[in-house]
């Protein structure tokens, strides 16, 4: 159950994870995409006001050719007139008048306040024809600029240009809330600002740059914006990138569910009710003693019979009963139903053993103690019949309460044994420490015995090693008649393999073991006839002698 969960869990993670990856990747489009627009937007504008400061600057400069070539080059009251005349006409320019070489305004039309004030810097002799000033009269952010012509005389005719000509700043809506646009001159002189953001201070990063210069003036456009507002574009867009996205994930959890919840949801649903219809059932195979030719008992191997007939055998669905849980119901149904299909026989012959397979799971908790307890007490089995294997193949986790269940089972008279030995890498220190009874040599030696010197080697070791620990013998897979000439040569008397039976049905298995009775019941009374002939044989040779 809780393995589903967290396959589930893990099929929620991937999704999520598929979904998020695009996600992020959009986000990050659509900020560069924002961030590049922003600043193209931002150009424009500082372009536009550079553009709009040169057309002033020009046109103004031309007017103040025209009245220089028109020799309108005075105070006087007729110039006076026609300076009048142009400031009415053009709306760009605010006042005319004449200047002295410091800068101070000599005359100025219309005549306002403060004639005399200094309104541009001194005259150079070395500078440009064309000089420009800053007033403090300002308009939306924007200063009236003063530009002057240069005379002969060392005089200067001057126009104030009005400081809506530059006070326009274009641009989109979500830029011109945040931005802040700066005009300067030459050396720093401020002609137009507006704005209130201010990216000093800011996280690097966080504010978007842009400046434009002209090419005829020394004029500079800087336009700031946070990076926050050129963000705002996309905001909408962003929006529906999530919603995109997690629609995608949900549907990918829907289909990581479909693919990987429902079929695992069937399988453990099938193999639950097949533990309910009773499919796993037990199959015995014999265990011979090779000496005597007759039967020791058997293994109980578990197999799961399908409704259909079909028998499937523990390597299809042993692991997954493992490491779902499933195997601790299986194996005490397992062994209820051989304690009834077999108990009679046992009952009947008391030395039989019967092999109950064990996982390493089994050796986690007395649980299973209990439950052979509680089984065979009603059952003709004795405990003293029992065997339990655990096999060598898989470590068992804590040797310490492994070894106590096992001392505790040893205590009720079941006996234990190491299957699989020589496969796994508990080896020699499992049989010491576990302190088993029998040890099962597993197939792979055995396969190769008859040929293989060193398989030899390895078994006679084993054999050595039991014998010194005063522990049992069973060899597995026997298959062909020299293998059992070689166990008995080398001292092993009990065996298991297709040689003698296959796993077989409690009915026939109760056939065989009749029918190996039968023989060797045949064999012995074969032995004491011939015993029998032997001894009348002799005697009637004695007789013979005496007569
Ligand atoms: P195992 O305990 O080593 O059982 C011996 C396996 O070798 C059995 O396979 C048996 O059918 C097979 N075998 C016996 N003689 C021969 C032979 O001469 N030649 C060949 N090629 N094979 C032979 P099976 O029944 O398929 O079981 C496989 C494994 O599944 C078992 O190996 C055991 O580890 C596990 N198992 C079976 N029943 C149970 C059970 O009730 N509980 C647990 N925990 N494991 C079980
Ligand atoms: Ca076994
Ligand atoms: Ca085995």
């Amino acid at each position: 159950m809780s393995l589903r969960y967290i396959g589930f869990a893990k099929t929620v993670l991937i999704a999520l994870v598929l979904a998020m990856t695009p996600l992020f990747a959009i986000n990050i489009i659509l900020n560069q995409y924002a961030e590049r627009r922003a600043v193209t937007e931002m150009e424009a504008m500082g372009q536009s006001t550079i553009r709009r400061a040169e057309e002033a600057i020009s046109s103004t400069v031309t007017l103040l050719q025209r009245l220089d070539r028109d020799e309108v080059q005075t105070c006087s009251a007729e110039d006076r007139v026609i300076f009048e005349k142009l400031v009415v006409e053009n709306g760009m320019i605010d006042a005319i008048g004449l200047a002295d070489a410091a800068g101070r305004r000599m005359c100025v039309v219309p005549d306002r306040e403060l004639a005399g004030q200094t309104i541009l810097p001194p005259l150079r002799s070395d500078g440009p024809l064309v000089g420009i000033g800053m007033l403090d009269r300002n308009y939306l952010g924007a200063r009236a600029a003063v530009i002057s012509w240069d005379l002969k005389d060392q005089t200067r005719l001057f126009a104030e240009v009005t400081p809506s000509v530059i006070a326009l700043d274009p641009g989109p809506e979500y830029l011109r809330s945040y931005r802040r646009s700066e005009l300067r001159l030459g050396n720093n002189l401020l002609w137009y600002s507006v704005g209130g953001y201010n990216s000093e201070g800011s996280e690097p990063g966080t504010a978007l740059t842009v400046q434009v210069s002209s090419e005829l003036y020394p004029l500079v456009a800087t336009v700031t914006a946070p990076v926050s507002a050129a963000l705002i574009v996309v905001q909408d867009l962003k929006v529906v990138a999530a919603a995109a996205c997690a629609g995608v994930a949900i549907l990918f959890v829907a289909i990581g569910i479909w693919l990987s919840w429902r079929p695992e949801s069937e399988a453990s649903d099938e193999f639950a009710a097949a533990i309910r219809n009773g499919e796993f059932v037990p199959y015995y195979q014999p265990v011979m003693d090779i000496e005597s030719q007759r039967l020791r008992g058997c293994e109980v191997l578990m197999r799961w019979r399908r409704p259909n007939g079909v028998i499937v055998s523990p390597g299809q669905f042993m692991a997954y009963a493992e490491n779902n849980g499933h195997i601790f119901g299986m194996t005490r149904h397992i062994m209820r139903v051989a304690s009834e299909e077999v108990g009679d026989l046992y009952g009947d012959n008391p030395d039989m053993k019967i092999s109950i397979n064990l996982f390493a799971g089994h050796f986690l908790d007395r649980e299973v103690i209990a439950d052979i307890r509680s089984i065979f007490e009603k059952s003709r089995i004795s405990f003293q019949q029992i065997v339990v294997e655990v096999t060598e193949r898989h470590p068992l986790q804590d040797m310490e309460l492994a070894r106590k269940i096992i001392a505790e089972l040893q205590a009720l008279g079941v006996r234990v044994a190491l299957d699989d030995v020589g496969t796994g890498h508990g080896g020699m220190a499992y049989l010491q420490k576990l302190g088993v009874d029998i040890i099962k040599i597993d197939k792979m030696f055995i396969d190769s015995i008859s040929s293989d010197d060193n398989s030899t080697t390895i078994v006679d070791s084993m054999v050595e090693l039991a014998d010194n620990l005063g522990m049992g013998i069973i060899a597995e897979g026997v298959e062909q008649e020299e293998q059992i000439e070689r166990l008995l040569e080398l001292g092993v008397t009990a065996a298991q393999g297709y040689y003698f039976a296959a796993p077989m049905p409690a009915d026939e298995f109760i056939a065989f073991s009749e029918r190996i009775e039968d023989e060797a019941r045949e064999r012995e009374r074969l032995a004491a006839e011939a015993a029998a002939a032997e001894k009348a044989a002799a005697e009637a040779r004695a007789d013979d002698e005496a007569a």
